[in-house]
């Protein structure tokens, strides 16, 4: 097992690239650092970047979640779902309390819940998968992140699992079981919590920005981008988007600056920690001066894929893009977040840069490695259709919101919708 995660750490996720209007970065976005195997591969550092992002964008936010509301504190028992809750929809959570890495989990899932989100938190500057998931449905992930039907991610500091974890079968109720490993020598155990809920009513999303970087929250950039963002993201949630700007801690640095072939994550854990403590903790972004992973620039980062619920400060928490095109390209800047937020929500790229992996979603087009046009190896927005160009089946696969790179138009599917509703940042 240790060989296998070696591997993942070696393979961070790369993401869309940012375009910049000069050079783009070949941004590793999404899921974050965190990642599993094979999540997204890095495309050589000289590939350049193709084409230009479509913008969409988002909104400042500022609501805090409700779900968030029935965040107890965990304690092992039977969900405590609250009365209030069955009116718009339905949620519960359940704590099983501190476990031991490699420990056999078990999640009761009832009838009622059409997702569940399990996390497991451990320490810092650790890095965390959920495998071994078995249903009422049999296997549904192997003995690695990103084995089996419901892949997963390794995340830093806490892993996290949102089921179904792909959208070929409403999410089985029964008894289900799990176990939490981790990459390094960690041996303390880690708090496991399970978000259960059906229904999809709101999102609110905090939009941070470090005061270090020269803006305050009465920036007129920052407002548009806020804006752009909740419109944006309304086309992928499904429902009403609400973006709240606050500002990190003055202490905060300005830029993310990552080094994930060398497992460095530690300054997404400088951004969480100049989370305001009294952040909501559904899901945010922190739109940073500049993002670089061992100093190339990046479009982004997801420290989570998906992101936790209900823990504001926490590297995996951590959703970062970075903004030069903010004063004259709002909408663009909200793009990048709606990709990355798209991450923290659970999905996958739709396409890797190397055409190895795909997302688990039905609906969503495939750009197979046969468009790699100039042979490459990596697989462009040029060379899959972006903006509706090209032949089938190298025509519209980069018109997703989560292909690897942008180029392309930022169209989001059903099956898309289906598997981010299901995370308990959209409230029931
Ligand atoms: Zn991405």
């Amino acid at each position: 097992m240790r060989g296998a995660w070696t591997l993942l750490l070696a393979g961070l996720a790369a993401c869309a690239p940012v375009a910049d209007g000069g050079p783009v970065d070949v941004g590793r976005d999404a899921g974050g650092p965190a990642v599993d195997a094979a999540r997204d591969a890095v495309p050589p550092p000289d590939a350049a970047p193709d084409g230009a992002r479509d913008g969409a964008v988002d909104g400042g936010v500022d609501a805090a979640p409700d779900a968030r509301e029935d965040a107890a504190p965990a304690d092992a028992g039977p969900p405590d779902a609250r009365p209030e809750d069955a009116a718009p929809g339905w949620s519960a959570h359940l704590g099983l309390g501190p476990v031991a890495l490699g420990d056999e989990i078990t999640v009761d899932v009832p009838p009622e819940a059409t997702s569940a989100l399990v996390q497991a938190r451990g320490r810092r500057g650790g890095l965390y998968a959920i495998v071994d998931v078995t249903g009422p449905d049999g296997p549904r992930t192997g003995p690695a992140p990103g084995d089996g039907p419901w892949r997963t991610s390794a995340n830093p500091e806490v892993a996290v699992a949102l089921w179904p974890g792909a959208d070929d079968a409403p999410l089985a109720p029964g008894r289900y079981q799990l176990r939490v490993i981790s990459a390094g020598p960690e041996a303390d155990p880690v708090e496991v919590e399970v978000w259960l809920k059906a229904g999809a009513r709101r999102l609110a999303v905090d939009v941070f920005f470090p005061p270090a970087g020269g803006r305050t929250a009465d920036d007129p950039a920052l407002a548009r981008m806020a804006l752009a963002l909740e419109g944006a993201l309304e086309a992928l949630v499904g429902v009403p988007v609400e973006a709240t700007l606050r500002a990190l801690d003055p202490a905060a640095p300005a830029a993310l600056a990552l080094d994930t072939r060398r497992g460095d994550l530690a300054a997404l854990d400088a951004l969480a920690d100049a989370t305001p403590p009294d952040a909501p903790g559904g899901i945010a972004v922190y739109v940073m001066v500049d993002v670089t992973d061992g100093g190339v620039s990046q479009s982004g980062f997801s420290g989570g894929l998906p992101a936790p619920f209900g823990l504001p400060g926490t590297a995996a928490s951590v959703i970062a893009i970075r903004s030069p095109l903010l004063d004259d390209f709002p909408q663009a800047v909200a793009d990048l977040a709606v990709h990355e937020l798209g991450h923290g929500l659970g999905l996958y790229h739709t396409t890797e840069p190397y055409g190895d992996r795909h997302d688990p979603i039905a609906d969503t087009a495939e750009c197979p490695l046969a468009c790699d046009r100039d042979g490459d190896g990596v697989l462009f927005a040029s060379e899959c259709g972006g903006q509706g160009r090209g032949m089938p089946p190298c025509q519209g696969a980069a018109d997703n919101l989560m292909f690897w790179t942008l180029g392309g138009r930022r169209d989001a599917t059903p099956g898309q919708r289906r598997v981010v509703q299901g995370h308990p940042a959209i409230a029931p």
